[in-house]
């Protein structure tokens, strides 16, 4: 709103409502800590015109035409324009081409090209934008290359869904076509939301995994770490997807706590006793060894029984059966009550006394299982006994390969029995009724004891959402055995912000036992592999790998799949390995793991030699993931971190904490937030700085919640903002720093120790800023506008401000740290609200071009601003004034006269700088004390009327860090003024109310150049008429 459009100009009406906006006046009186925020109060001396508005254009109002309000989609509309005006597409190139010594490289994790921009983007990628302008605004040159992960299944299952039956007939060729437009249009949606939120970068130069250079630097750390020998081919056991038919990664599958198995007692019968149970049994009933599973279908699989060689273990007989039964000695109450049966011991012994012995396979009775020590078993569940199926189970086959035990998997890529699991089994789905089968053939065999149904956690793969298996499978692995140990040590010189992750990092690179990078799809980079068409061979070295990393570079990686086998593996090359003919092979069928291709991303897009970024900062899951994959392709084959500081933040969640989901109906689509929803009045449109103080606002080291009210909040903190910039720049209209400012020591009291709280308030936002602890920048930010300025600085200043003259020194002294505090403040916040930030620089009346916030650099405070001395000046005032107004709750300060009585000593001499007559109404210790007129004696009046107030308190003065300390007791005296309300400044200091108190007096008749028109002020600042004229 422009107020000067009022039809009266700006009179009574526009004064009060200034009141209203910028303080209100508080009546009460706070308790309050030394150098905290104190209260405003009884603040009514202000200006406002005499009824006849004879003294309004006398005084000097703000003006300005910094909107105090935007409203509905004003907000976004005037970003678009900021963005446009100001130059945000170009900033980042102009940055780069600073010539400035230090870069700062944040290196951008890439999102998933898939699916609409969420608020999970929003959180990550405006938390790097904060940092990126903060280091910008510092002096150093950001390197900041935005990127996409582009490839990968869930990507393809996306595009074979949606063509449906087509899919079959589809060629690999055509299906990567079609996965390739799918991200293509994803990035061009992520991008364009990315560029609105205000993420200062150059989007024409990102950086994408499907891109033929970037698959070419990523084929190439391939190479590099087969040749060091950390890539290998194995058969092992993985975590398989049948609904993808692919092989996962851990990073790949989510956990259902729903899922229901069917779990079973099993029997496996003694065949062969150790020696030591050889002495424990008679023979005479039969001895079984019990065993607990959860996966029936690995029975046939079975290898071998694991025991733990340290715990006790106890022969028992069934009430029941009769029959002898091995089992943990801890186990046996319980596995007894779960068979709804007693057992009685017979004897115990040591696991270790089950060493030589073997038991018979329940489903092939010939079969051996041999019983083994294994350090994986454990008591919490089951009995103690260990079911082992070398193809099934990552600690299965690590105890298999130990005693070369065979790791035979009869399970396919769908998850169904092979023919070797034999006629009953075959084709079954080993989920499903496979499961049910073999529980049938246990039961046939009177080997199933026990069937019940247990709901426990289970890996999904996390695209399908279907339950996914371990089955062996040849596939390409790293061997991150050797890479950890380096890796950890690596990691103690990185920081971790929380320092909590780098633990949280560590174990789950401790979890994972290998790496496999292949999977068995179409839409990646190829593995570069060559095998044989007849023998189980495969050809890679450095030659044939050189050959299709040109290629790839050159066309992309298409050619894997376009190019006949002899370019593939053309004659000249094949010469150089022993002149093999090409059509004796035929190219890998496997792609690399899509955490591959992100992992190697500090290859292709960090600069320089080093190659490290100071910063990653990713979500909390990126820990087992990208961060993770990432410093395992680089310390395999450079042995460096490619980070030096890792800041982790949270997922975003809903109001309660609860998860986002589109069935909750708690989803929050950034763009409704910018952009306003359908019904606007509940979803209104915010704006992107709304978006961005919400980031900035989150404990983001936690989980970040998001919610209508809390954009609301985000909101109003924004607007209280809004009004303080508004008034700062309205009241430095006129002012030109260069020409009127005055030199600090020269400055009021109260102006200088706000340069003080100001100085102290940059270092601290700076060093937030550096911590990546933006929250904090915030609540500094807002704890100094609101409660400093607008509640205290502000409304002490109004009347220097608006009734002296415009160039006395008094109003100079105000206004030249107003311009600092302005300055200060559109720094501090600029990174995290840019838009607001250049809209406010837009405004500043003596700023030069170029009118930008970012192009001008960091903060700058002088270190002669620091004066911690005045702090005891201005808290002892304070607290007097805290003494005066609790003493006149509800009434007008200005109404009234103070007495201030102070012993002689150090608290007077302090109070006598801010006032040396013994009474008056201008001096700076009546403005603070807001009253009539303040008297500062060193012992109390003779005479005292009836009708006065009396308060007492004390100060304790502390000085040079404690060296000088003194407690003085102060008397305040308070009693209704004899004075006049002034018509034009209010103040109760006139002689009458028809006249003009001596100060406006001096200011309204000192000035009068054309009393004829009725306008008493300077003619350079006759306002009068002016359509510039607001407040
Ligand atoms: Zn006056």
């Amino acid at each position: 709103m422009r107020w000067g459009l009022y039809p009266r100009g700006p009179g009574a009406a526009a004064l009060a409502a200034a009141r209203n906006f910028w303080a209100r006046p508080r009546l009460r009186c706070h308790p309050r800590g030394r150098g905290t925020a104190r209260s405003v109060s009884g603040a009514s001396n202000q200006p406002q015109s005499s009824s006849n508005g004879r003294y309004r254009d006398t005084v000097l109002l703000p003006q300005t035409s910094f909107p105090m309000k935007l409203l509905g989609r004003q907000q976004p509309d005037t970003e678009l324009e900021i963005q446009q005006k100001c130059g945000f597409s170009e900033l980042y190139s102009w940055q780069r081409e600073r010539k400035v010594k230090t870069e700062f490289c944040l290196h951008d994790g890439p999102p998933y090209a898939n699916g609409d921009p969420h608020i999970g983007h929003a959180l990550n990628k405006i938390l790097k934008d904060i940092a990126n302008r903060y280091h910008m605004m510092r002096g150093s040159k950001i390197h900041f290359v935005p990127g996409w992960d582009c490839h990968g299944l869930p990507i393809e299952i996306k595009v074979l869904s949606e063509l449906g039956g087509k899919a079959q007939n589809l060629s690999a060729v055509e299906i990567r076509k079609k996965a390739r437009s799918f991200a293509e249009a994803a990035i061009k949606k992520q991008r364009s939301a990315f560029i609105r939120w205000g993420v200062m970068a150059d989007w024409n130069n990102c950086y994408y995994t499907f891109d033929g250079k970037y698959e070419a630097k990523q084929l190439r750390i391939f190479y590099q770490m087969y040749e060091k020998g950390l890539v290998y081919r194995s058969y092992k056991p993985v975590f398989w997807s049948p609904s993808s038919r692919t092989a996962l990664a851990e990073a790949e599958l989510e956990y259902n706590p729903e899922h229901v198995s069917r779990s079973i007692y099993v029997k496996f019968p003694l065949l062969k006793p150790s020696p030591k149970l050889v002495s424990l049994i008679d023979g005479s009933s039969p001895v079984s060894f019990l065993v607990w599973t959860t996966q029936a279908w690995t029975i046939p699989a079975n290898q071998a029984v694991c025991y733990m060689p340290d715990s006790k273990y106890a022969i028992v007989k069934c009430s029941t059966s009769g029959d002898l039964y091995v089992l943990a000695a801890d186990k046996v109450t319980s596995v007894a009550s779960a068979l709804e049966t007693t057992f009685e011991v017979i004897s115990t012994f040591s696991g270790a006394d089950l060493e030589g012995g073997t038991c018979a396979h329940p489903l092939i009775p010939d079969k051996a299982s041999p019983l083994l020590p294994a350090s994986h078993v454990t008591m919490t569940k089951g009995t103690g006994l260990v079911h082992t199926a070398p193809a099934h189970g990552m600690e299965d086959y690590s105890v298999a390969s130990q005693h070369n035990l065979p790791t035979d998997c009869l399970v396919d890529e769908d998850g169904v029995f092979t023919d070797v699991a034999g006629p009953k089994l075959q084709n079954k789905a080993v989920l499903e009724e496979g499961t049910d089968v073999v529980i049938k053939m246990l039961q046939a065999a009177k080997h199933l004891l026990k069937e019940e149904r247990l709901v426990h956690s289970y890996p999904y793969d996390w695209r399908t959402k279907k339950p996914v298996v371990i089955r062996a499978s040849k596939q390409w692995f790293v061997n991150i055995t050797d890479i950890k140990a380096t890796a950890k040590e690596l990691l103690k010189k990185v920081k971790f912000i929380p320092g909590s992750a780098l633990n949280a990092m560590v174990e789950t690179m401790d979890r994972r036992p290998y790496w496999c990078i292949s999977r068995q799809r179409v839409w990646g980079v190829p593995i570069p592999v060559f095998h044989h068409k007849t023998k189980d061979e495969f050809l890679i070295n450095s030659q044939t790998t050189e050959h299709i990393i040109k290629l790839v570079e050159q066309h992309g990686s298409d050619v894997w799949w376009t190019l006949p086998p002899e370019q593939l593996l053309p004659k000249e090359v094949l010469s150089q390995v022993g002149g093999a003919d090409a059509l004796e092979y035929v190219p890998g069928q496997d792609i690399l793991d899509i955490w591959f291709d992100s992992g190697t991303s500090w290859s292709y897009v960090l600069p320089g030699t080093d190659q490290r970024a100071d910063l990653y900062l990713e979500g909390k899951d990126q820990l087992g993931g990208w961060f993770q994959s990432s410093l395992l392709t680089s310390v395999a084959t450079r042995k460096k971190a490619p980070f030096k500081t890792v800041v982790v933040h949270g997922f975003t969640l809903g109001e309660k904490g609860e998860k986002m989901s589109k069935s909750l109906g708690n989803v929050i689509d950034p763009d409704v937030v910018i952009n306003g929803g359908q019904d606007q009045s509940a979803e209104p449109p915010y704006g992107a700085d709304v978006l961005r103080w919400w980031v900035a606002e989150s404990n983001v080291f936690t989980e970040v919640t998001i919610s209508p009210s809390v954009l609301n909040a985000a909101r109003d903190d924004i607007s209280k903002l809004r009004n303080t910039l508004r008034f700062l720049l309205g009241n430095v209209a006129g002012f030109n720093p260069e020409t009127d400012s005055i030199p600090v020591n020269n400055m009021h009291v109260i102006d200088q120790y706000m340069l003080h709280l100001l100085q102290d308030l940059a270092n601290k936002i700076t060093d937030s800023y550096k911590q990546y602890d933006f929250g904090k920048v915030v609540r500094l930010l807002r704890a100094f506008y609101t409660r400093e300025l607008s509640n205290f600085y502000f409304s002490i200043i109004k009347d220097r401000l608006y009734c002296e003259k415009a160039g006395d020194p008094k109003r100079r002294s105000c206004q030249t740290a107003l311009a600092e505090i302005l300055d200060v403040m559109v720094r501090s916040f600029a990174p995290i609200l840019p838009h607001l930030a250049e809209e406010v620089f837009q405004h500043v009346p003596y700023a030069k071009e170029p009118k930008s916030v970012f192009r001008t650099g960091w903060i700058r405070t002088s270190s002669i601003w620091k004066k911690p001395g005045l702090e005891e000046a201005i808290e002892s005032t304070c607290a007097m004034r805290d003494s005066f107004l609790g003493s006149i709750p509800g009434k007008n300060a200005a109404e009234y006269e103070v007495i201030i009585v102070i012993e002689p000593g150090l608290l007077f001499e302090i109070i006598e700088m801010l006032q040396a007559e013994e009474t008056s109404s201008t001096s700076q210790l009546n403005e603070l004390m807001m009253a009539s007129q303040t008297t500062l004696l060193s012992q109390d009046p003779p005479l005292v009327t009836t009708d006065v107030i009396e308060r007492q308190g004390t100060f304790l003065i502390n000085l040079e860090g404690g060296d000088i300390r003194e407690e003085s007791s102060y008397k305040v005296i308070v009693m209704p003024t004899t004075k006049e309300k002034c018509p034009r400044c209010w103040k109760y200091t006139a002689e009458s109310s028809d006249t003009l108190c001596p100060r406006c007096a001096e200011v309204v008749n000192g000035n009068m150049k054309h009393l004829e028109g009725r306008c008493y002020v300077p003619l350079h600042l006759c306002l009068r008429g002016s359509s510039k004229f607001y407040i």
